[in-house]
């Protein structure tokens, strides 16, 4: 039991990132499987910062957050370069100073623009790095974009940037590749094996925010921050 000032103060609300495709993908699982994360995040109140698009499964799970929660659950950050491609007219009532569609608050939560992919990344671990118990990643199918995002993450974890779970949410076996890709690597020396779980995963979504609660770290990660990286 906490006790001294702060003993009263609201707990921090869960925050969990999810990288996950621009587009759809090519069975409706994919597009189900992103509304059931959005549905359980926002029952369960846990906010999402995403990549700020309207499109594919990071337009859906933004979507139903904010049709549970409300707009304040969502924080999209997105870089000022993806603007044009990411953002549609489905929901977009105005346009910026370039003629790019801005997004419904209402309908995709709060937006904030950003000068490059490296703020985006960053303000999206922060937000998850001072989330409250359950915050974390999750990974659901996606291209190269999610990869790259999810690795980096990964990554930040081995180096000790920061300790919360990175979920791949395995639809459809979508990530099984990977997952032997770590044992190979762990095999051949290239990943040490106490770091083998960096990376967990789940079936579903319930299971996949169940991982983020019960996340223990590797203790053969480095301990960098993020000034030393
Ligand atoms: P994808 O999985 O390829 O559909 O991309 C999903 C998201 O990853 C995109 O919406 C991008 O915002 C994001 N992303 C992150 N890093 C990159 C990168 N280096 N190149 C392209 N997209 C990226």
């Amino acid at each position: 039991m906490t006790s001294g000032p702060n003993s009263n103060a609201t707990p921090r609300r869960a925050k969990v990132c999810v990288y996950c495709g621009s587009s759809p993908g090519n069975s409706p699982v994919y597009v189900k499987a992103a509304q059931e994360l959005g549905r359980l995040m926002a029952e369960n109140n846990i906010s999402l910062v995403y990549g700020g698009g309207t499109v594919g499964l990071m337009g859906e799970v933004a979507k139903t957050i904010v049709s549970i929660a409300g707009p304040d659950a969502v924080h999209g950050i997105i870089p000022e370069a993806l603007v044009k491609w990411e953002r549609d007219a489905t929901y977009s009532t105005t346009t910026d100073a370039n003629g790019y569609h801005v997004p419904e608050e209402q309908i995709y939560g709060r937006t904030t623009v950003v000068k490059d992919m490296h703020t985006r990344k960053q303000m999206m671990a922060r937000e998850v790095i001072e989330g409250g118990p359950g915050s974390g990643f999750i990974a659901l199918p996606g291209g190269y974009g999610t990869m790259e995002e999810l690795l980096e993450t990964a990554t930040w974890n081995q180096l000790g940037i920061h300790d919360k779970g990175v979920c791949l949410l395995n639809i459809n076996g979508f990530y099984d590749g990977l997952m032997q890709w770590i044992k190979t690597a762990v095999g051949e020396g290239f990943v040490k094996g106490g770091n083998a779980d960096i990376l967990v995963t789940a079936n579903d979504a319930e299971s996949a925010l169940k991982a983020l609660r019960e996340y223990k770290v590797s203790d053969a990660r480095y301990g960098l921050d993020w000034g030393s990286e």
